[in-house]
């Protein structure tokens, strides 16, 4: 039988990461650095495991707090591989306060550290837990773009190709619906007929201008629109299904299984995108796959593709994994893999993350004295 895996602590910490330049889509306004917030689980015999949330800019350190305060109490002296039983806990401590939002940041960090935990323990690397039906999905490049140009727009697509990727994602959301059709209709001159595109909307419509929006982007042969209205507009995204041929996508702000039951249930989305850094970790993005399975929907991704390239692949309704704008190659040791245009998820045992922590020090350092 397996020795126990007793907690004896929990630390918390949040780094502000610099983006190499600014960026914009149609709601969050312009962004110039990301938050790392890490968790690390240690247990009485010295195994210890790395979990991770980010942000957009706020709530990082609420985020901790609620890890120092409310989880890592509840955690400590319990067994880091029941792991179910200690999600579901997680869920009932914080849902009167905290349901999704920041209760779902701080719990997704911690769950994945127990995931790590495991990993390392069995010897096991994540996408092997996770299902192990593959380690190489179908990959896109994901741009936060609104602010770019034309030229600029044109020139950074044909610099995803020429890294290789042959799928590619642009923001739309421009006040003037002619100008993302301009913008679109030079991408996919620029990438030609044969390479996949997505577009972004980052809820800026509203049901009649998606509509409008939708229907003008027909003809550019989407694989998706992903987003246009608020998340949790679920019946509006069924009606908007109805209208238009090209089909939806969304997930990133949807962090409760309840929120994902609904849309499964009323939006009618051809994909589904959970993020494991605000849904609950590697077992909230579990769960959203089962359900979506049943529901023969294919499960892609949000951000944290260094770890998202090992759950995508790993479950039988495998979707596209995107590679988002916030990099954090610069802060691991080992950079994505991506190879004839799929990524490759690692072997090594845990979630194959890990931060180099005197760059991630040295980062957040240098960005609090400019600010
Ligand atoms: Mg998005």
């Amino acid at each position: 039988m397996e020795s126990r895996q007793i907690i004896r602590d929990v630390e918390a910490r949040v780094f502000r990461i610099p983006l190499e330049e600014p960026m914009q889509d149609a709601r969050h306004g312009l962004q110039t650095y990301f938050e790392l917030v890490t968790a690390e689980i240690t247990c009485e015999g010295g195994q210890s495991g790395i979990g991770y949330s980010y942000t957009i800019g706020t709530g990082g350190h609420a985020t901790r707090a609620m890890i120092d305060h409310d989880l890592a109490p509840m955690l400590v002296g319990r067994d880091a591989d029941e792991i179910d039983t200690l999600y579901d806990e997680m869920q009932s401590r914080l849902h009167y306060v905290g349901r999704g939002g920041i209760a779902s940041f701080a719990i997704s960090a911690i769950d994945i550290a127990l995931w790590d935990l495991r990993g390392r323990v069995r010897g096991l690397p994540l996408w092997k837990m996770a299902g192990g039906a593959g380690k190489t999905p179908l990959t896109y490049r994901g741009g936060v773009d609104l602010n770019y140009p034309l030229e600029k727009l044109v020139d950074s697509v044909g610099g995803y190709l020429d890294q290789g990727f042959t799928a590619i994602k642009i923001k739309v959301g421009k006040p003037d619906l002619a100008e993302d059709v301009a913008r679109l209709r030079a991408v996919r001159e620029r990438i030609g007929p044969s390479n996949k595109l997505m577009v972004d909307g980052n809820f800026g419509y509203d049901l009649e201008r998606a509509t409008a929006a939708a229907r003008a982007f027909e003809p550019f042969d989407l694989v998706w629109f992903e987003e246009p209205m608020e998340p949790d507009d679920f019946a509006g995204y069924g009606l908007l299904a109805k209208a238009t041929t090209v089909p939806l996508a969304m997930g990133e702000n949807l962090h409760t299984e309840q929120e994902f039951r609904h849309a499964f249930a009323y939006s009618s989305l051809s994909f589904i995108q959970p993020d494991a850094s605000n849904c609950g970790g590697v077992t909230g993005f579990l769960r959203v796959a089962k359900l979506a399975e049943a529901k023969n929907i294919p499960v892609c991704s949000h951000g944290m593709q260094e770890l998202h390239v090992s759950l995508v692949p790993a479950v039988p309704n495998a979707g596209w994994l995107e590679v988002h704008a916030f990099q954090i190659d610069r802060y691991t040791h080992r950079p994505l893999v991506v190879e004839n245009g799929r990524a490759v998820a690692p072997d090594e045992p845990g979630c194959g993350v890990n931060f180099d922590w005197d760059r991630l020090e040295a980062a957040d350092a240098a960005l609090r004295k400019a600010l």
